[in-house]
């Protein structure tokens, strides 16, 4: 006798749209699925699985992290804004959240309005790298190498809207050169070929490069932050080597779809706020040259206010650049 399917609270939410309190005071008692915007093993993913496990840790429930990649890490958000309600999607996304406005003629979601925004969760530099078999020796050879080759040469990036799109952009545009840029789908790709040898150049957040710049396995010539970082000392800033103002924090936020009760999300940013002050979380972001947020920033409105002053400050410029994509 075929069963007839009882409404279970997931179908009960999409029917009504509302998560019945009950629902709200047992969460989490599933899996809560995290998505990525970009591919597993890049740096965005390597935030999330980390965050993921000290976040669950505090929920005492298991986080999934998933890839949602594609389109420059817009395709994620996209699906959080029609994902249930209920606590269990979340989205761990970083400054591609403030970009994405002005890079989009039309972008399927309002990064501040669409969502519920949990906390802020880490802060990370990004570095100028190269293949190995690049010539030039250091910043100030490279500046001329590009001018000289700029018909030859390719910048890799996570596609319009990623954080190594963005810094290829400015440095492009400080330059005042255009050269070939090579979209993936996240950086662990993009840095794959670099070690490979088939495209030549690539920003990227440290979370990913300290180890192959440790390891030699690619040329370094500069780190985005404002200062030298404690973890690759030997690295100047951009700025110091000549690109005055230079800079490039990567920060990152995790949000909920639009509607999650209150209930829940109060237990999402306690969670979140136990996750950053794990030491192990603490240690393991600051080896790959993150700095992770004081708790007071891993709150709905702290990250609001990054959101709004990033998409503030990046619009005038990416307008400037008159880049977009559609
Ligand atoms: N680093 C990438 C970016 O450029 C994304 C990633 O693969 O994590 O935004």
């Amino acid at each position: 006798m075929p069963r007839k399917p009882g409404l279970g609270i997931a179908a009960l939410v999409a029917l009504v749209g509302f998560v019945p309190p009950s629902a709200a005071q047992d969460y989490p008692s599933k899996p809560i699925t995290l998505m990525v915007p970009y591919a597993a093993g890049g740096p965005t993913d390597i935030v999330a699985r980390s965050l993921g496990q000290t976040m669950g840790k505090a929920l005492q429930q298991t986080i999934i992290v998933e890839n949602a990649v594609g389109a420059g890490g817009t395709i994620a958000p996209t699906k959080l804004k029609s994902a249930t309600p209920d606590g269990y999607t979340l989205l761990l996304a970083h400054i591609g959240m403030s970009t994405a406005p002005a890079l989009y003629r039309s972008l399927a979601f309002k990064p501040i309005e669409d969502f519920e925004q949990i906390g802020q969760v880490v802060d990370v530099p990004m570095t100028l790298i190269a293949k190995q078999a690049m010539e030039p020796r250091d910043f100030r050879e490279l500046l001329g190498y590009i001018k000289a080759n700029r018909d030859k040469l390719t910048l890799a990036n996570a596609g319009v809207g990623s954080a190594s799109h963005l810094c290829g952009l400015l440095f492009m545009s400080a330059l005042d050169v255009e050269l070939t840029t090579v979209p993936y789908k996240g950086t662990a790709p993009a840095l794959n070929d670099l070690l490979g040898g088939q495209v030549d150049l690539l920003c990227d957040q440290t979370t990913q490069t300290t180890q192959y710049i440790k390891a030699g396995r690619v040329k370094a010539y500069g780190t985005t932050s404002s200062t030298r970082l404690d973890t690759l000392k030997e690295l100047p800033t951009l700025a110091e080597s000549g690109l005055p103002g230079f800079e490039v924090v990567v920060w990152h936020g995790v949000y909920a779809p639009k509607g999650t009760p209150k209930p829940v999300l109060d237990k999402l940013v306690a969670a979140l706020q136990a996750g950053i002050q794990d030491p192990a979380f603490i240690q393991r972001m600051g080896e790959l040259g993150g700095q992770v947020v004081p708790k007071a920033s891993a709150t709905p409105d702290s990250l609001r206010a990054r959101l709004k002053s990033e998409i503030d400050r990046w619009t005038p410029i990416i307008r400037k650049a008159g880049v977009y994509a559609d």
